[in-house]
C-alpha cells in the first residue's frame, strides 16, 4: 500500500463512515500512525439518503471526501479499497489493493442491507444504504413514470406507478412521506398526461406498529402523517417473494409493482478472519466488550453498527444509529492511546440524545429521553440535527438553501435521470449493490 514506517504504532481503520471518522479525527497530533481504509472515497451522510432518491438533494451535498477530513493530520493515510480478510495471527489485512500490517486494528465497516436469504427479493428490489444505490432508485423512479407516459396498457402503467416499501422503521416512513410530497408537488405537475391517482405508495411492516424502536405516540402521529399524504400502511404483513413484477406476502395480499424498495433490515458489512466466537452469525456483526474490544483479541476492536456490545441497559447492542456509532469512535482513540500507554481503559457508557423522523413537509416525530412531540416544532428540530450533524461548511450551507428552496418553490430540481438504472424488464432488474 505504498505506507511510510513510523516510528509511531501504526492504527488501521476499516470505514470512514460515522465511527471511523470520529475515532481519526480524535486519534489527530495523538503520536500514532493512521491509515484510513475505505471502498468509497468519500464520508456518506446516510440519513438523508432518501432526499437523493426523491430528488431533494443532489448526492454531492451528502457525501464529504475522507482526504479532505484528514488532509492535515501528521502520520495520516488513505487509501481507497476494499478489505476482503483480516490475518490475525499476522497482524495483517488484505484488501483488493494489497495487505498491510497493524499493531491496532479498527473495524468500522458499518452495516448493510439484509435480505434475509431470500435471494430473488435481493435480485430484483432496490435498496437504500450507498449514494450510488439512492441515484438508482432516484433514476427507477423517473424512467418508471416516463414509460408509464408511453404504454397504452392500463394494467402495465399502474404497475409502473405503484412503488412498494418493505419495511417501517425511520428510512422506509421517511422513503414514503417523500414520495408522497413528491407525487402532490412534483410528478402531477410533470406528467399531466397521467392520471397521477393511480400513484400508489404502499409501505409494508411486518410488525403492528410502524416506527417501532420509537414511543407508540411517535408511531401512531407517524401513521397518521402518513395516511393524510396518501400512503397505505400494511401491518402484520411479511413479503414472501417478489420476482421483479409480484410481491407475494404471507397473507392473501399481493401487488403487481415494478419498484419494491427494501428497508426491511441491515446485517453487519463483516470481514473474514475474526474467530467464529467473535461472530454473530445470524445478524453478521462482531461481538465486543465494553472498551469495544473484539471477544478474544486485545489488539481488534470494532465500533458503529458492526459492533455488538451487550449490556445491561442494550442487551442486544445499542441501537445501530450515527450517535452510538460516533460516540464510541471517541471514546474509543482515548483508549487506544490509554492502551499503548498501559493505562486504565474507560468503559462505553451510551448517551441516548433521542431519536427522530420525519414524514413530509412540516411533519416529524421526535422522542427526547423524556418527551415525546410532533409536528412543525419537531420538523424544525428534525431539521437543524440534521444540518448541524452534516460534515463541512458547504454541505450544510448547501442542504439549507436547497431546502429553503424546495420550501418556497414547493419544487425539487434533483429529478434528472443522469446515470440511467439499467432494467432490462420488469422481470429482470440489474441491481448492483455498491
Ligand atoms: C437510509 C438510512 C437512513 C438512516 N437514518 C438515520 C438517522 O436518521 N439517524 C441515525 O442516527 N442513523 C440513521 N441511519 C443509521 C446510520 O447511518 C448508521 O447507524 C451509521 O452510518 C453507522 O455508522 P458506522 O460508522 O458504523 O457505519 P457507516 O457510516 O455505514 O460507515 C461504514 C463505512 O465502511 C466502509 N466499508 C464497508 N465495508 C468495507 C470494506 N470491506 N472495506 C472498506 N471499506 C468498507 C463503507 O464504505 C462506509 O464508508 C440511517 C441509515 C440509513 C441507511
Amino acid at each position: 500500500m505504498n505506507i511510510p514506517q513510523s516510528s509511531n504504532p501504526r492504527i488501521v481503520i476499516v470505514g470512514g463512515g460515522f465511527a471511523g471518522i470520529a475515532l481519526a479525527k480524535k486519534l489527530r497530533d495523538k503520536s500514532v500512525q493512521v491509515v484510513l481504509l475505505d471502498k468509497h472515497n468519500y464520508h456518506t451522510f446516510q440519513p438523508l439518503l432518501y432526499q437523493v432518491a426523491t430528488g431533494g438533494l443532489e448526492a454531492g451535498s451528502i457525501a464529504y471526501p475522507i482526504r479532505k477530513v484528514i488532509q492535515e493530520y501528521k502520520d495520516f493515510y488513505f487509501r481507497l479499497t476494499t478489505v476482503v480478510e483480516i490475518d490475525t495471527k499476522n497482524q495483517k489485512i488484505i484488501a483488493e489493493i494489497g495487505e498491510i500490517s497493524y499493531d491496532y486494528l479498527v473495524i468500522a465497516t458499518g452495516s448493510k442491507t439484509n435480505f434475509f436469504g431470500n435471494q430473488e427479493i435481493e435480485r430484483n428490489a432496490m435498496s437504500m444504504k450507498t449514494i450510488p444505490q439512492s441515484l438508482n432508485i432516484r433514476s427507477l423512479i423517473l424512467e418508471n413514470f416516463e414509460q408509464a407516459v408511453l404504454t397504452t396498457d392500463e394494467t402495465e402503467r399502474n404497475t409502473l406507478i405503484n412503488f412498494v416499501l418493505v419495511g417501517g422503521g425511520p428510512t422506509g416512513v421517511e422513503l414514503a412521506g417523500a414520495l408522497a410530497e413528491m407525487k402532490k408537488a412534483i410528478l402531477q405537475k410533470d406528467y399531466p398526461d397521467l392520471d397521477i391517482d393511480k400513484m400508489q405508495i404502499n409501505l409494508i411492516q411486518s410488525g403492528d406498529r410502524i416506527l417501532n424502536t420509537m414511543s407508540q405516540k411517535s408511531s401512531e402521529a407517524a401513521e397518521k402523517f402518513l395516511e393524510n399524504l396518501g400512503v397505505k400502511i400494511w401491518k402484520n404483513v411479511r413479503v414472501t417473494n417478489y420476482d421483479g413484477r409480484t410481491i407475494n406476502t404471507n397473507t392473501d395480499l399481493s401487488f403487481e409493482t415494478a419498484t419494491l424498495i427494501w428497508t426491511a433490515g441491515v446485517q453487519g458489512a463483516a470481514i473474514m478472519g475474526l474467530d467464529a466466537q467473535s461472530l454473530i452469525e445470524k445478524v453478521e456483526r462482531i461481538r465486543v466488550n465494553q472498551y469495544n474490544q473484539v471477544l478474544g483479541y486485545n489488539n481488534i476492536f470494532a465500533v458503529g453498527d458492526i459492533a455488538v456490545m451487550e449490556t445491561k441497559n442494550y442487551p442486544q447492542g445499542h441501537p445501530m444509529m450515527a450517535q452510538p456509532a460516533m460516540q464510541q469512535g471517541k471514546l474509543l482513540a482515548e483508549n487506544i492511546i490509554k492502551l499503548i500507554k498501559n493505562k486504565k481503559l474507560t468503559p462505553f457508557e451510551y448517551h441516548d440524545k433521542g431519536s427522530m423522523a420525519t414524514i413530509g413537509r412540516n411533519k416529524a416525530v421526535v422522542d427526547l429521553p423524556k418527551y415525546h412531540f410532533n409536528g412543525v416544532f419537531a420538523w424544525f428540530v428534525w431539521m437543524f440535527v440534521h444540518l448541524f450533524s452534516l460534515i463541512g461548511f458547504k454541505n450544510k450551507a448547501v442542504v439549507f438553501l436547497n431546502w429553503v428552496y424546495n420550501y418556497i418553490r414547493f419544487d425539487r430540481e434533483g429529478r434528472l435521470i443522469i446515470r440511467p438504472f439499467k432494467k432490462k424488464s420488469f422481470s429482470s432488474f440489474t441491481s448492483d449493490e455498491v
